[in-house]
């Protein structure tokens, strides 16, 4: 039973966690997330239980430094697996207070690459570290009273507790919880390594028969909670534009999905001391971000022209993130081909940050060719050149075709850069667009198409004309709380909810 003389302990699973590893945002929310409720001191009665034991448990990547981090072994065990055991190395470390361990062992190949994109490699990989990580609390004597697993690579924990592990007592009294970072990412093709290490197919269930082998559906269909990560993310996904086919299912689902927003790390990201900055600025000396614009223009080699609107991308070059509707609205600002045409639109400039897809990288390229007074790609990943971007840049594009929740508009606000997004997932649910009240601080359109986003250029671009209004967009976007604080106490409350409701008797 929780009690206030009771640690609540949390077991935290993901495939990447900042500053160990990051491929993508999931590595920034693992990075933060359990830090971030770590840190909570709650307020004398405000849960029922002492402190919070969160533990973060991430595979050990070869990218890993075991020097830099301290790893210390600290368990060592078997895995079963059809073709014999396999063994477990687990390391641990400390890092600003947080437990965190680290998962070695054969699938996990030292030299491959976190996600190599073929699903044998991948799903051994992943199912072979959900299991051992389960056993690895065991192992230590240390019974969590929740799981909390992360997208596909994790979810492999959350359906083996009602499967391999359904009569073992240890687990018996476990909640489950589920964040979906990226519904698309289902998993697909790891069936036969699930099976290898005996978690089978739920041949009678709600899920379509494509989907009862894969460990995404596998894990919405066992967890007790789902967390998508934003409202609105959570409503699409129920929808056949969003649901990854799988929208029927998740409507049997629907009382168990909520949507929380994440956070962003606001000490990394914060323009008063970002070591990358030609200047530090604060909402309160705005005029200041100013040098950083100057700076930017100079560095790309654009005209050092205050009035001219910069526009700016920093993404991954994917067809999710809409880079080909963003190239092709910048075209038809450019040769003027827009029905709305309009003197503002003739003063911009445009910088482009992304590495990914060969085609869309060219077509950056080719748009710079083309337009080499105003438009510059730089086709490589650059978080110090992303810092002066987001401080010197007027506008972020983020077109996105779906977005679960999206950091780059949250960091822009917070540096003063206002984003012109697609009202979609988590950028609906961060941007309130300017026609809709004062406290407005982006700009947002519905559509995915070119046509669309350039008439958004256009208002931001006639909005940039007046000084005033703009630096009140900027203030706006400024001063909003993006801290993990806020989301770290909404899985909190989500947390006492499960624990309470499985009536644990675990102590
Ligand atoms: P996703 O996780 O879908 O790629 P997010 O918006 O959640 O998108 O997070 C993207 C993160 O990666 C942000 O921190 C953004 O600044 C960073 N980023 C994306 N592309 C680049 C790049 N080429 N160089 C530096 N940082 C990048």
């Amino acid at each position: 039973m929780l009690s206030p003389q009771v640690s609540l302990r949390v077991l935290f699973l993901a495939s990447e966690a900042d500053p160990f590893i990051k491929v993508g945002g999931l590595g920034d929310v693992a990075g933060s997330l359990p830090r971030a409720i770590h840190g909570i001191k709650s307020a004398q009665g405000e849960y029922p239980w002492k402190s919070i034991d969160v533990r973060l448990v991430i595979p050990y990547h070869g990218q890993i430094s075991r020097a830099k981090y301290g790893l210390r072994l600290v368990s060592a065990f078997d895995i079963a697996h059809k073709n014999g055991p396999l063994p477990v190395e687990a390391y641990d470390s400390v890092v600003s207070g947080l437990p965190v361990y680290f998962i070695s062992g054969p699938p996990i190949l030292p030299e491959a690459p976190l996600y190599t994109g073929d699903p044998d490699t991948d799903g051994s990989k992943y199912t072979f570290f959900s299991l051992a990580a389960l056993e690895l609390a065991r192992s230590l004597g240390w019974q969590p009273h929740l799981l909390h697993a992360n997208d596909w690579h994790t979810a492999p924990a959350i359906y083996a507790l009602s499967t391999l592990l359904s009569g073992d007592p240890f687990y018996a009294k476990t909640a489950r919880l589920l964040t979906v970072h990226n519904l698309p990412y289902l998993g697909a093709g790891t069936g036969p390594a699930l099976a290898a290490f005996g978690l089978p197919p739920a041949s009678d269930s709600p899920l379509p028969g494509w989907a009862q082998d894969l460990p995404l559906p596998l894990g919405l269909l066992t967890a007790d909670r789902i967390v998508a990560v934003s409202p609105t993310y959570a409503r699409e996904i129920l929808t056949p534009e969003f649901g990854s086919g799988l929208y029927k299912f998740l409507a049997t689902r629907k009382d168990a999905i909520s949507g929380i927003l994440n956070g962003i790390d606001v000490d990394r990201w914060n323009p008063a001391s970002d070591p990358h900055l030609a200047i530090n600025f604060t909402p309160e000396n705005l005029a200041a971000r100013g040098a950083n614009k100057h700076h930017l223009q100079t560095e790309f080699d654009l005209e050092p022209e205050p009035n001219q609107m910069l526009f700016a991308m920093i993404n991954r070059m994917d067809h999710q993130k809409g880079v080909d509707l963003a190239l092709e609205a910048l075209r038809m600002l450019a040769t003027g081909s827009s029905a709305t045409r309009d003197p503002a639109s003739q003063k911009w400039q445009a910088i482009i940050l992304g590495t990914g897809m060969a085609e869309l990288e060219e077509a950056a390229h080719g748009m710079q060719v083309e337009f080499p007074g105003r438009v510059r790609a730089a086709l490589r990943f650059d978080g110090a050149l992303s810092s002066r971007i987001y401080a010197g840049a007027d506008c972020l594009l983020i077109p996105s075709r779906y977005e679960p929740c999206g950091l780059t508009q949250m960091i822009a606000m917070r540096y003063g850069c206002v984003p012109v997004a697609r009202a979609t997932g988590g950028l609906r649910d961060t941007i309130t667009d300017e026609d809709q009240n004062h406290n407005n601080n982006g700009f947002l359109f519905e559509e995915a198409a070119p046509e669309a986003l350039e008439a958004c250029m256009q208002r931001a671009l006639r909005a940039f004309i007046d000084k005033e209004k703009w630096s009140k967009l900027q203030y706006n976007g400024m001063s909003q709380d993006f801290s993990w604080d806020r989301s770290a106490r909404q899985y909190l409350d989500l947390y006492r909810t499960m624990v309470l409701s499985k009536q644990q008797d675990i102590i």
